[in-house]
């Protein structure tokens, strides 16, 4: 947490250091999508600054929205104080109260000396304020894991110092990778698969298939509540909600009851790929995971994998369904998961394990694909 007097928020990243010729428009987009966190979540800064590999933010707000940004490794509410040794003093003194230290804790300074111009050296600096600390609280120092540790860091004629790294989640920023169409149910899985793309940089144009009246009718409702969560990771992103309902019935008409799951995938994926291409999406994203369920035999997955044009991408492939769960918790998005019931009115007794492409395109001929998909693309409603 901030103390009532810290001023700057100091931001690293760590992958798009790699990025060699392409570094400087990684850094650009993670300081505009640092800059849209913090306006979409009210929070006051009057200025952000690349400098020497970090990301200087001057504001005095709690800002621990910034988790959500990807491309950040970790960030710290400091003090911006003059590179001098006496004002650096002033300042730990000032922050070991916030932390209200005692000669029961232990503690260590680490000091980065980025700036050379500094005269003493960081181990100087690390001896000289530590000796500090232990007089002032009896506090023991420990080098490995002790219970404080308090942070200098000399940039460019500043200090700065702090006492917590928070840290988010690294990857990159949105928006530096391609788009991608991600077809968003209201279950546990592709809220997980949406945020997994997010962090590797896409921009997701989600795609939620409204299942009613073979579905709960309040789906639409979760699907809206679980978009809103997910935009604090890309407050940009959109969603269309399909009318999927008409093309169910479709498929209750028509095809043989044991294919209708594999079918209403591949319909899924084709009214992704329209969509896909209306937005300048590049690939198909999917919670699926394998064997998880009938439609996600490797067999199936085949079988529905021939209906898209664009790569199916599945991010939750090898995951485990406790692992999911699990990441759904920490990111935000499990609760919201919870309401629906799940529950399909077009699911057979006995759907089929696995499909044979040849069988399902036979019993597809029975309907107008391509009109079907039009239709219910043409109808979508769009969320910003
Ligand atoms: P979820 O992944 O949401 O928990 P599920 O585990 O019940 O769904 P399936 O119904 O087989 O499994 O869905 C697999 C994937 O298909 C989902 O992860 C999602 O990407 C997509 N999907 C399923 N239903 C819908 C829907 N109504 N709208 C959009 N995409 C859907
Ligand atoms: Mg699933």
């Amino acid at each position: 947490m901030p103390n009532s007097k810290t001023d700057t928020i100091i931001v690293r990243y760590d992958e798009i250091g790699l990025k060699g010729k392409n570094r400087f428009e990684f850094e650009k987009k993670l300081v505009d999508n640092i800059r849209l966190n913090l306006k979409s979540d009210n929070k006051e800064f009057s200025s952000i600054n690349r400098i020497r590999g970090r990301i200087i933010i001057k504001s005095a707000e709690n800002a621990c929205s910034l988790k959500d940004v990807f491309g950040i490794s970790s960030f710290s509410h400091a003090k911006e104080i003059a590179m001098d040794i006496e004002s650096i003093k002033k300042e730990v003194i000032a922050q070991i109260k916030d932390t209200e230290l005692n000669k029961d804790h232990t503690f260590c300074i680490r000091c980065q000396r980025v700036d050379k111009s500094f005269k003493k050296t960081s181990l100087d600096v690390e001896r000289e304020i530590g000796e500090i600390v232990v007089n002032e609280t009896g506090a023991k120092v420990k080098l490995k894991d002790p219970m404080f540790t308090f942070y200098i860091e000399l940039v460019e004629g500043m200090a700065y110092v702090f006492h917590e790294k928070i840290k988010a989640y690294g990857g990159l920023p949105v928006g530096s990778s391609s788009k991608v169409a991600t077809l968003l149910s209201t279950g546990i899985d592709s809220p997980v698969a949406a945020w997994m793309a997010m962090k590797r940089g896409c921009t997701n144009v989600y795609v939620f298939n409204y299942n009613y009246p073979f579905a709960d009718k309040k789906e639409k409702e979760y699907a809206q509540g679980m978009f809103n969560i997910l935009k604090r990771f890309d407050p940009k992103s959109v969603l269309y909600i399909v009318n999927f309902g008409k093309i169910q019935q479709k498929i209750k008409d028509t095809v043989n009851e044991r294919m209708r799951c594999i079918i209403c995938k591949r319909f899924m994926y084709r009214v992704a790929n329209s969509i896909a291409e209306k937005e300048g999406a590049k690939a198909i994203i999917t919670g699926e995971a394998i064997g998880q369920v009938a439609s996600q035999t490797i067999e199936n997955i085949y079988c529905e994998n021939k209906a898209s044009e664009l790569p199916v991408l599945r991010p939750l492939i090898g995951m485990n369904k406790q692992e999911i769960i699990n990441l759904a918790k920490e990111i935000g998005t499990f609760e919201a998961s919870t309401k629906t019931s799940g529950k399909c009115g077009l699911l057979p007794s006995c759907p089929l394990t696995k499909g044979r492409i040849e069988h399902i395109e036979k019993e597809e001929e029975k309907i107008d694909i391509e009109g079907v998909v039009m239709a219910a693309v043409e109808d979508a409603e769009i969320v910003k």
